[in-house]
């Protein structure tokens, strides 16, 4: 048996929902929650390792939005660290204040030069209790297929699907567990299989990858015993937090390096390089191999992942890219995972993933007193944002390839990536309105915001020539100067300031001075403050009149089942 305790068991629903990460659990739930019947199917087992960890404020947003509008008062609770640590204790999280990035060069220690160093720091929260959270996806996936068992899912594990079939008014799912028959019929199919989505090949969705500029291979596992480059270059000016506590990022020649730290001691980090970089090393496909060779050739990652001691094998991904067509179709969609991914670069998909799930939820919400279905048209929309922002993360994440070239040109272009995000966060935080999900997804809809990535990209490439070519010091200071001046018009949060060496504060007095680019008086900035600094009142929800139940608009839905705890 399973950690997860499964419901009784029924062969027609309104909705099935294929995968059971984080998006498959959460959108059952919250549909199960409306009063929809669903079937979550899966094909592993949980608890179980996966990839793609760390949080951001718009993540995070999309959470606590979920957690008031459903009443899951633990989707609330984990949208924050210190709410999380009071709550939560035995899920298993890290402490993340903000995106560090350092730049490494080949067979030299990280150059020390005080503020001129090649450090950057933009802090995402003012403190630790209201901070972003790394997630150690084995317990927190755990906890929400337990939640949406609680709220009245039907989950399966070990269910192998083989075949889906479309009729007019109905899908029939058919497959296998323990080599046992399994036929389901839903009106309705969410796909949230990830990459290489079972819907996919079922409805012959073809790969859209060449659409897809970003091309990285992954080496990567969990270790104990890592360092910090703090510790190596001791000499390094405080920043807005400690540089540890954050997404780590390492930039080298071939690529880029995360590594984050969970509160246990884990780290998670991986190596993403570019094809270019990969063959420049050799090519070597042997992932322990791989790993040492990055190691020596740059001596501080050397030195703080010296005594480390992988928790699992070192594995190799040749390829992390996917895209797919279509995103939707009558009877269908697929959760933006299952759709595509680009790079872990920027901590986009699980803030992506949870927006998705928002605005499905949303479409469903509507029909959800006849229990129906959503239809063509709002699906289409569904899926033509989706295509959007895919194609907006892919160039903004391809521009931060092209500018790591040279670090001057990193920092300035990750400057169009913090504005944009700042921007929509405080946006969110002010006007709290649950049609804000449908705003698009990295400045997607706003015509300042949206072409950035795309001209970036562009006078990146007549820069570098996509041979990681520097430029002259006046390419890279006239870029600077661009991008400086494109994101003025957004930048609330008092970024590309050169007087601040790369060290970005969450400064709330710069974000009042800012209040016309928000079109809101200072006095409103002012009246915002909690919500701006994440410390609104925390809603009502009903356990904390007893019980870990979900309520929603409509009045509790959730059955009380024993559930084991996470391990
Ligand atoms: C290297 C890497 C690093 C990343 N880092 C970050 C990050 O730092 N921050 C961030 O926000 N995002 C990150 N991401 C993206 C993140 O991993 C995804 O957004 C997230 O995993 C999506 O979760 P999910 O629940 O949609 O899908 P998944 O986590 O992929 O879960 C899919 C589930 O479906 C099941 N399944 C698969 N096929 C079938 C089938 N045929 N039938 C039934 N079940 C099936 C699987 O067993 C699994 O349980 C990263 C991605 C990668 C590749």
């Amino acid at each position: 048996m399973s950690g997860v305790q499964r419901a009784v068991t029924r062969e027609r629903y309104d909705v099935a929902i294929v995968g059971s990460g984080f998006s498959g659990s959460l959108m059952a739930r919250v549909l199960a929650v409306l009063g929809y019947d669903v079937a979550l199917l899966e094909r592993g087992t949980h608890p179980r390792f996966a990839i793609g960890e760390s949080t951001t404020p718009l993540a995070n947003l999309s959470l606590e939005r979920l957690g008031r509008r459903y009443g899951l008062a633990d989707c609330y609770r984990l949208a924050a660290h210190g709410r999380w640590l009071e709550h939560y204790p035995d899920i298993r999280r890290g402490l993340k204040r903000g995106f560090t990035f350092y730049r490494h060069h080949p067979g030299e220690a990280f150059a020390e030069r005080g503020v001129d160093s090649e450090r950057l720091l933009v802090a995402a929260s003012p403190n630790d209790a209201v901070a972003d959270t790394h997630w150690v996806r084995a317990d927190v996936d755990h906890h929400f297929v337990r939640q949406a068992v609680g709220a009245g899912v039907d989950y399966r594990d070990r269910t192998e699907l083989a075949t889906a079939r479309f009729e007019s008014d109905r899908v029939h799912l058919s497959g296998s567990r323990d080599g046992e028959p399994v036929e389901i019929d839903a009106a309705f199919v969410i796909d949230a299989s990830g990459p290489g989505g079972f819907l996919a090949r079922q409805l012959d969705d073809r790969s859209g990858l060449d659409r897809t500029e970003t091309r990285s291979a992954l080496v990567f596992s969990h270790f104990t015993g890592v360092g910090s480059v703090r510790n190596v270059a001791r000499g390094l000016p405080d920043g807005p937090y400690p540089d540890d506590s954050a997404a780590v990022h390492h930039l080298i020649d071939e690529g880029w390096m995360y590594s984050l730290r969970f509160d246990d001691g884990v780290t998670s980090a991986g190596f993403s390089l570019t094809p270019r970089g990969l063959a420049a090393l050799g090519a070597p496909r042997d992932p322990d191999r791989l790993w040492a060779l990055l190691l020596e050739r740059y001596p501080t990652i050397g030195v703080v992942f010296g005594d480390a001691t992988p928790v699992m094998p070192i594995r190799f991904v040749p390829a992390v890219q996917h895209r797919l067509t279509e995103a939707a179709g009558e009877r269908w969609v697929l959760l933006p995972h299952t759709y595509g991914f680009v790079d872990p670069l920027f901590s986009t998909g699980i803030a992506w993933g949870l927006r998705a799930i928002e605005r499905l939820a949303l479409m469903f919400e509507h029909h959800a007193a006849r229990r129906a279905v959503p239809n063509g048209e709002k699906l289409g929309r569904y899926a033509a944002i989706l295509a959007v922002e895919a194609d907006q993360i892919d160039r903004m994440v391809a521009g931060a390839y092209e500018a790591m070239a040279h670090f001057d040109l990193f920092a300035a272009h990750a400057m169009l990536y913090f504005a944009t995000v700042s921007f929509s966060e405080v946006k969110q935080r002010i006007a709290a309105d649950d049609n804000v999900a449908w705003n698009g997804f990295l400045g997607v809809g706003d015509v300042v915001l949206e072409p950035l990535p795309g001209e970036s990209l562009r006078r990146l490439k007549e820069i570098t020539h996509t041979r990681g070519n520097t430029g002259s010091e006046e390419d890279r200071r006239r870029y600077v100067e661009w991008a400086t001046a494109a994101i003025a018009p957004r930048n609330v949060a008092g970024l590309a300031d050169p007087t601040l060496h790369n060290l970005y504060p969450v400064d709330l007095d710069v974000l009042i001075e800012h209040h016309s680019l928000l079109e809101m008086t200072r006095e409103q900035i002012v009246e915002g403050l909690p919500a701006l600094r994440g410390m609104g009142p925390e809603p009502v929800f009903a356990d904390q009149r007893g019980g870990d139940r979900s309520t929603s608009p409509q009045g509790p839905r959730a059955t009380a089942r024993q559930v084991p705890a996470p391990r």
